[in-house]
């Protein structure tokens, strides 16, 4: 399997912040239908701050790629998805530790670690119609496989759709939350896919 060093965690992120760079009109307009029209602008700060980050500033190890980056993401983005997205990574980061390799089983559990800060954070329980919808199975599978992951994670952001939404912006439209993907687990799909993608170069 892929070594799971410093420089893996980096091309990680830059492949998300690519991701972001690509999806961000998307994600605009899914958060257009079910909140205010900004996730993918919020998301290109976010992650734009965090390449600049981390080309200015080399982390010497996995973990503290991951905080630098949460730190970034909660500095930058206004918008409630900075703060989870922030705590994800910053969690992650912690579990991790400052080990100069880690095994995708760590990765697992300091993943799962971090989708529970983000659960603590947001109130949000799997169904809720959040990012958790992707991360909760994503970070469940990645005990199997990067693709695991990828796959799950992708179909919790699918599953979205018919949910009618109870924590964030989109829980203010009840019932006309229904019939609509969630912005935020759409792009927590894109942050695993990376991940797997990243894991298969
Ligand atoms: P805002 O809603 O402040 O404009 P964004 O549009 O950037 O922030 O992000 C919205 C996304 O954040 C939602 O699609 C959802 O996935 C996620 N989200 C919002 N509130 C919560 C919460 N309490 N717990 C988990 N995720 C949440
Ligand atoms: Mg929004
Ligand atoms: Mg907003």
């Amino acid at each position: 399997g892929p070594v799971l060093d410093t420089a893996f965690f980096r091309r990680w992120l830059a492949a998300m912040a690519a991701a972001v760079e690509r999806a961000a009109d998307r994600l605009t307009e899914l958060d257009s239908a079910i909140g205010d029209a900004d996730h993918g602008s919020n998301l290109q700060r976010g992650f734009r701050a965090v390449t600049t980050a981390l080309e200015k500033d080399v982390p010497a190890a996995p973990g503290a790629v991951l905080t630098l980056a949460g730190r970034q993401l909660i500095s930058t983005v206004g918008g409630a998805s900075g703060p989870l997205y922030g705590t994800l990574l910053r969690r992650a980061g912690k579990a991790l530790g400052d080990a100069a390799e880690v095994t995708p089983a760590e990765l697992a559990e300091a993943l799962r670690a971090g989708v529970a800060g983000v659960a603590q954070l947001g109130g949000a329980k799997t169904g809720d119609k959040t990012m958790l919808d992707a991360l909760e199975p994503a970070a469940e599978a990645l005990g199997t496989s990067f693709a695991a992951a990828a796959e799950a994670a992708e179909r919790g952001a699918l599953a979205t759709v018919p949910l009618l939404a109870r924590k964030g912006r989109a829980s203010y439209l009840g019932e006309r939350s229904i019939g609509h993907q969630d912005p935020g687990a759409t792009s927590s799909a894109l942050l695993i896919t990376t991940l797997a993608a990243t894991a298969e170069e």
